[in-house]
């Protein structure tokens, strides 16, 4: 039992990623200040899904939980596009989504910013070009940002939206 503590003194827990942790705090701190200064401390985002595998939704998810926390950052997600400041689409732009997803940034509120998501809306993922396929995104929509992946990872998605703040 002794040695069990005594390795566990030596080289902590595990399961814990303290060099994550650590630039994960820088990160959120500076997002905090970003959204403070330009969005007077609350940033709505609509997430918007143009026919996606919904891999990118699921890693979106994850923002919400007591790790990453966007909520404490002034970062929430938005029910409908009238609210929201920042459309984050994910997918192929369908088809059949296309218009409506063309709606849903019409029904935002001006100032609105676009920030695609994953390889789809860019037409990096392996897909075929066909009439049912209307991606590249920013042929219909101006593009603010772009996070790349395919899901991008939830410490990629908050180093994107940093990126993104800074930006603009
Ligand atoms: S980018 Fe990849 S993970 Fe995201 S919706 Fe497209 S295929 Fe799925």
């Amino acid at each position: 039992m002794i040695q069990f503590w005594n390795k566990r003194v030596k080289e902590g827990i595990l399961t814990e990623n303290t060099a994550l942790d650590k630039e994960l705090e820088a990160i959120k701190r500076k997002i905090k200040e970003n959204v403070k200064k330009k969005f007077a401390g609350s940033l709505a985002i609509r997430m918007v899904d143009s026919g996606s595998c919904n891999a990118c939704e699921a890693e979106c998810n994850a923002l919400s939980n007591p790790y990453y926390d966007l909520e404490r950052l002034g970062i929430y997600f938005v029910a409908s596009p009238r609210h929201a400041d920042v459309m984050l689409l994910s997918g192929l732009m369908t088809f059949n989504m296309t218009p409506h997803v063309l709606e849903a940034y019409k029904q935002m509120p001006e100032p609105k910013w676009v920030i695609t998501l994953g390889a789809c809306p860019v037409m990096e993922a392996p897909f075929e070009k066909t009439f049912a396929v209307k991606a590249p995104a920013a042929d219909h929509l101006p593009v603010a940002h772009h996070i790349p992946g395919c899901p991008p990872e939830p410490l990629e998605i908050i180093k994107g939206i940093l990126d993104f703040l800074k930006k603009i």
